[in-house]
């Protein structure tokens, strides 16, 4: 690392999310410079294919000119303006009739922060209120799985069910019970069919909101498909069962759709897929290709009615961001969402997402290889110690930690789960592109196979 080099700057001054700090000061930074379609490069010149969307979320690619040219003229004719108090502005407006039209029928009522933590955060303050509104201040808890990821903010860290982010902060709050993860190949009984194992789960669910007294409980929320738990995808039928429970119980169900959301799976939703109907639904990401930072929440109109109601007798909802409906976001938002729909990206994420997970399913015979999983342009291989009996390896995340680092040396940018090798490639890749993503992710399973073999050195 050269001394006042970007690298060693990065080193001195800058502290990383998720990132080993003391590893961090010995190995210095991958810069990344600059972006076009699904590659990025650093600043040593290096090329490698964006196989995750930067964090699942640039739909469109990089170095989208109609994206830049939006924000241009928004900064140009009113670069920020609040939307506190009565006011608000064009695009925001837009963008809320556009989300309240496209998302599934009976969510029509948009409240917009910059980031999904924040966006649950203000799911949670929203059941929160709707039920004080409605006079039962008790029914206050949430349900969330094991696995799930919701953000990291006090509240929707808490909602979250991963240990990376409960370690160390005395998370999760009281306030949210976690049920088990929906994921048959790790959490099924031997010999449980998936479809007994999404019975298994909804009696649980039931049997936790018994236990907890459903008057105590407000919503259940989960990710239709998980992301950064490991891509996991439930049983077929997992949703409408839980849905089931939770309408027995008045639990609001809210479907955080902030990686699936806008045609991950090859629906525009992934509630269309799993024929969720949620009371709260939660998007990001997507919404703008990650251009600039801006999340929603779309809810009910049963919920917005009640806080409306409820607002007026306490004379505020008190409850908002300086950038919520920020106008160069919500301009980049809508200009992403036509981009989406000119270009056909949802069918787009159908037709190639069906090729890649055809391509890899091929390694589901690899040695190395427990489960491929995933649905549309969104996928993981996971990557085992003993394919029979399933066994992780020793420690937990090493081999995808060596695999993650491998894959930068053949060009090629993924998200190492433990030992699942996830991919999110942005929605405008080509077969012939997932194919060269291939070619790369399996040199780089060539490489560790061998490293395996050789013991694992250092
Ligand atoms: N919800 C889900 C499903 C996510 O994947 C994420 C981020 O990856 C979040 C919420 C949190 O979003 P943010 O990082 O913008 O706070």
């Amino acid at each position: 690392v050269l001394p006042n080099s970007l690298h060693a700057r990065d080193i001195a001054y800058q502290i990383h999310p998720y990132t080993n700090m003391r590893r961090h000061e010995r190995n210095g930074p991958i810069v990344i410079e600059r972006g076009s379609g699904i590659h990025v490069y650093d600043d040593q010149g290096r090329e490698y294919i964006e196989g995750l969307a930067g964090l699942w979320s640039v739909a469109v690619g990089f170095g989208e000119s109609r994206l830049v040219e939006a924000a241009a003229r928004q900064m140009a004719k009113l670069p920020y303006y609040h939307t506190f108090t009565h006011k608000s502005n064009e695009p925001s407006i837009e963008l809320a009739e556009k989300l309240a039209t496209m998302t599934p029928d009976g969510l029509d009522h948009v409240f917009f922060t910059n980031s999904g933590s924040e966006a649950n955060d203000t799911v949670v303050k929203l059941a929160w209120y709707y039920n004080n509104a409605l006079g039962r201040p008790e029914k206050k808890k949430f349900i969330a799985r094991n696995g799930g990821y919701h953000g990291i903010t006090i509240a929707s860290g808490s909602l979250t069910g991963l240990q990376v982010n409960q370690r160390g902060f005395d998370l999760p709050l009281p306030f949210v019970k976690h049920v088990t993860c929906p994921h048959h190949y790790r959490f099924a009984e031997a010999g449980e069919s998936e479809e007994a194992f999404a019975d298994r789960l909804a009696a649980e669910l039931e049997a936790t909101i018994l236990a907890e007294g459903p008057e105590t409980v407000a919503a259940f929320i989960g990710e239709p498909l998980m992301g950064a738990g490991g891509v996991l995808v439930p049983p077929r039928t997992y949703w409408e069962k839980v849905q089931a429970v939770c309408r027995r119980h008045d639990v609001l169900v809210v479907a955080d759709e902030v990686i699936n959301g806008f045609g991950r799976l090859g629906t525009l939703f992934a509630c269309e897929h799993f024929g969720i109907q949620p009371d709260m639904l939660v998007v990001s990401k997507q919404i703008t290709s990650s251009y600039q930072p801006l999340a929603a929440v779309v809810v009910s109109d049963a919920i917005y009615q009640a806080i409306a109601d409820q607002s007026e007798r306490l004379g505020t909802f008190g409850h908002g961001f300086t950038a919520s409906g920020h106008p160069v976001a919500t301009a980049v938002g809508l200009e992403n969402l036509a981009i989406i729909e000119e270009r056909g990206l949802v069918a787009n994420a159908a037709k190639v997402g069906a090729h890649l997970q055809a391509r890899l399913r091929a390694f589901a015979d690899h040695p190395l290889v427990g489960e491929v999983r995933g649905v549309g342009l969104i996928a993981a291989v996971e990557l085992v110690a003993d394919k029979a009996s399933k066994a992780k390896f020793d420690p937990p995340g090493k081999v995808g930690f060596r695999f993650f680092e491998k894959a930068h040396e053949h060009g090629l940018i993924i998200r190492a789960i433990q030992d699942s090798i996830a991919f999110c490639p942005p929605l405008i890749i080509t077969e012939a592109q997932v194919d060269e993503m291939i070619d790369r992710f399996a040199r780089t399973l060539e490489d560790i196979q061998a490293w395996i073999a050789a013991g694992m050195p250092a």
